[in-house]
């Protein structure tokens, strides 16, 4: 079964591995045993049972309550050529007769039921009939009442299964599912512990960042900005601060959608089709937006402003990079994004004491100054916990520590001396020395404090007070308007028994793109003709991950465009020929030829390509001969080894350069207050010296990993 399953995986969807998990679910199903995956958004759990149902005879039964998502589905799979079609309240009559019409000869591989058409008698008698290869319960949470999106009527699917003649292995998966769950999907689906597959939370290729004190429309404007190439959504608490930052971002020239609740349905549906089709590439949005939207290729999702809880803050945030391509999720911080939040949970139905505990966690998650993916899995109590994750803002370190106690203490000494009885713009407006009438008013001009940062513009020191919320020095209380008061902190501080260390971001250069960006962008605009010619999203034609490949390799024939990861015979088959064209016409008007490489083939995932390289180096072999072997540049090669290095391997660093280099490397340095690229350090030395040996020195010096 093995070799099958791997040439479905190859032809149909072009990947050579198995991804965490999926070799062992299919293989539980292909063994007939009732299965449970659970994995993370983007873990890839679509070919868990997308390859059975393909190795096997029959129609697979596919249940799942995102209606939206099953058109993705079906799209994806019609576009390779595999006979699939979906059954819910979308459908015309008409339409629903012919698909239960086909259905009932078995002409579909793949049926996409919503839940409540399995209570339906004629849906039923059609399915009686077939032959059915396997049920896949999709979302499966939605069945526990324990799940946070507990639906009755999946809860009742369940009893289809007796209704059937014969009873096909039935899987259940999930993204999100606690022990208590997980152990109810378990028990009203027959699965037993063996069959039960758990790959962890974790999502490797999403970088968690928290930003706080940050003005947070430059922020994001800038953000964007520096990714105008990519997609992006953002989320915003309220119907109108969605509206207002649509409004900023369209003025400042940035295609944006928008949607929430307060739209009307057409205009809502308008909104995320474009999103989908690529036509704008970035998304205002409430939480409303986003169950059930399937677009894999969304590069980032920022928060304006702070969740209620982790739950909601993992499942929007992790609707970034379901592709697998690295990906953003930064979280705004402001403290005034609390009162907001105790707004909504004192007026909610729920259990007022526990929505208040899990905003505190949500806050501490903004606060903790460790690994931000180890928080999380904590706080989800995944089984997996990997060591930290070295890409999220508090493991790179990304924040520059400047002391801004002297600010902090004109702002709090104005606080108090205000008697702690007004909010953030007017003890701004105090500190500038404004002449807004109402500092005449209550005669706040006589103060002490009055004009102490007239240096500094109004949004600075408001920006600046909200820091020092976001960090628990000051609280502002819970009003409407709420007033700022001292807390102990803020007391200590006065004192000058405790400094503020403000964490600044650093300016960092988004990393310099590894493959042509305008031969990208001729890539996506004729998929995204082809996705409208056809009526299907982008994405489903190839993915952004194959189109970079295929920038990368510019492969020249059918054959050679194969090789790239994600590109399969099916897909080929059906776009293959547009695509090479435009590669051939990129590649004939490069007044440069072009440095074609052949793809590298796939390496097996097991070892990681770090970890081959370094093993063949161990082995005797030079950076040259692997590079030769593995089809990659020496220099890719001899990063291998310090990564390996950095994972803890032995390796001698020092045969790489001599110490007159070595002193010639740091020489350079001392001259430059930021690290210098490798080139530039290479032009300013005084000695002959290759750019492993450079790296390698930084290495072996701890200025690099
Ligand atoms: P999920 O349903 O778990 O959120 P999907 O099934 O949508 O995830 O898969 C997410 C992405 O990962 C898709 O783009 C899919 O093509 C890709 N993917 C799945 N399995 C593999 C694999 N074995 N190798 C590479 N990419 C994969």
């Amino acid at each position: 079964m093995e070799a099958t399953a791997q040439q479905i995986l190859k032809d149909y969807y072009g990947y050579d591995t198995f991804r965490t998990g999926q070799a062992d679910v299919i293989e539980y199903v292909m063994q007939h045993h009732n299965t449970l995956a659970i994995m993370p958004t983007g873990g890839g759990k679509s070919i868990c049972y997308q390859v059975p149902a393909l190795l096997n005879q029959g129609t697979a039964l596919i249940i799942s309550p995102l209606i939206s998502l099953m058109k993705d589905q079906v799209d994806a799979l019609t576009a390779m050529n595999i006979p699939a079609a979906y059954v819910n309240s979308t459908l015309e009559a008409a339409e629903m007769e012919w698909t239960m019409q086909q259905a009932e000869h078995g002409a579909f591989t793949f049926l996409y039921v919503a839940p409540e058409r399995l209570e339906n008698p004629r849906f039923l008698q059609t399915i009686r009939h077939l032959s059915i290869s396997l049920v896949a319960f999709d979302e499966a949470h939605c069945i526990s009442q324990w799940g946070h999106d507990f639906r009755p009527s999946y809860r009742s699917a369940v009893s289809i299964l007796d209704k059937l003649p014969e009873r096909p292995p039935v899987m259940a998966l999930t993204a999100t599912a606690t022990p208590q769950v997980a152990d109810d999907i378990k028990r009203l689906l027959q699965i037993d512990e063996d069959h039960t597959v758990r790959t962890g939370f974790a999502r490797e290729n999403l970088r968690f960042q928290v930003v706080k004190g940050a003005d947070k429309e430059r922020y994001i404007f800038d953000f964007i900005q520096k990714r105008k190439h990519e997609t992006g959504i953002i989320y915003a608490p309220t119907r109108k601060l969605v509206d207002r930052l649509f409004q900023f971002l369209n003025r400042q020239g940035v295609k944006t959608a928008k949607y929430h609740a307060g739209m009307s349905e057409a205009d809502r549906q308008a909104a995320q089709s474009s999103f989908i089709q690529d036509e704008v590439s970035v998304m205002v949005a409430t939480n409303a937006f986003g169950m059930g939207i399937d677009k894999s290729n969304v590069r980032y999702v920022l928060h304006y402003a702070l969740p209620m809880n982790m739950e909601a803050y993992y499942q929007e945030a992790g609707r970034a990079g379901r592709d697998g391509e690295p990906s953003d999720c930064v979280l705004l911080f402001s403290g005034q994004d609390v009162h907001l939040l105790k707004f909504l949970i004192e007026n909610s139905a729920s259990d007022t004491q526990a929505e208040y505990q899990k905003l505190q966690q949500m806050m501490n998650y903004c606060h903790t100054q460790s690994c931000l993916q180890t928080y999380m899995l904590n706080y989800f109590k995944d089984p997996h916990i990997p060591e930290d994750c070295g890409r999220c803002s508090n493991c790179l370190n990304e924040f520059e520590k400047t002391d801004m106690t002297k600010e902090a203490q004109m702002v709090l000494s104005c606080v108090k001396r205000m008697n702690e009885r007004f909010g953030a713009v007017l003890v701004a407006k105090v500190l500038k020395g404004s002449k807004d009438k109402r500092i005449k008013q209550f005669g706040l001009e006589t103060l002490s404090t009055y004009g102490i940062m007239k240096n500094r513009t109004e949004k600075d020191i408001t920006q600046f007070i909200h820091y020092l919320s976001a960090e628990m020095i000051l609280a502002p209380t819970d009003d409407k308007y709420p007033v700022l008061t001292l807390t102990d902190e803020a007391v200590r501080i006065l004192k000058g028994e405790k400094k503020v260390m403000m964490q600044i971001v650093k300016a960092t250069d988004t990393a310099e793109a590894d493959y042509d960006e305008t031969l990208f962008e001729e890539l996506r605009q004729l998929r995204k003709e082809l996705a409208l010619a056809e009526g299907l999203p982008p994405y489903v034609i190839f993915s952004d991950a194959a189109l970079k490949e295929l920038c990368r390799f510019v492969p020249h024939s059918e054959q050679e465009m194969l090789e790239i990861k994600g590109i399969g015979e099916r897909r080929m088959e059906q776009y293959g020929e547009q695509f090479l064209q435009v590669l051939v016409q990129y590649e004939q008007s490069q007044t440069v030829p072009v440095q074609t490489k052949k793809p590298l083939l796939q390496e097996k995932q097991d070892t990681p390509s770090h970890l081959i390289s370094y093993e063949a180096f161990e082995r005797g072999s030079s950076l040259d001969d692997i590079a030769k072997d593995r089809d990659l540049t020496p220099l890719t090669v001899s990063n291998h080894l310090f990564k390996a290095y950095a994972d803890g391997k032995a390796l001698d660093l020092e045969q790489f350069f001599s110490e007159e280099q070595e002193t010639a490397v740091l020489d350079v340095l001392k001259q430059h207050d930021e690290l210098p690229r490798l080139r530039e350090i290479k032009e300013q030395m005084d000695v002959p010296c290759d750019y492993h040996a450079i790296r390698a020195v930084l290495v072996h010096n701890g200025i690099l990993e």
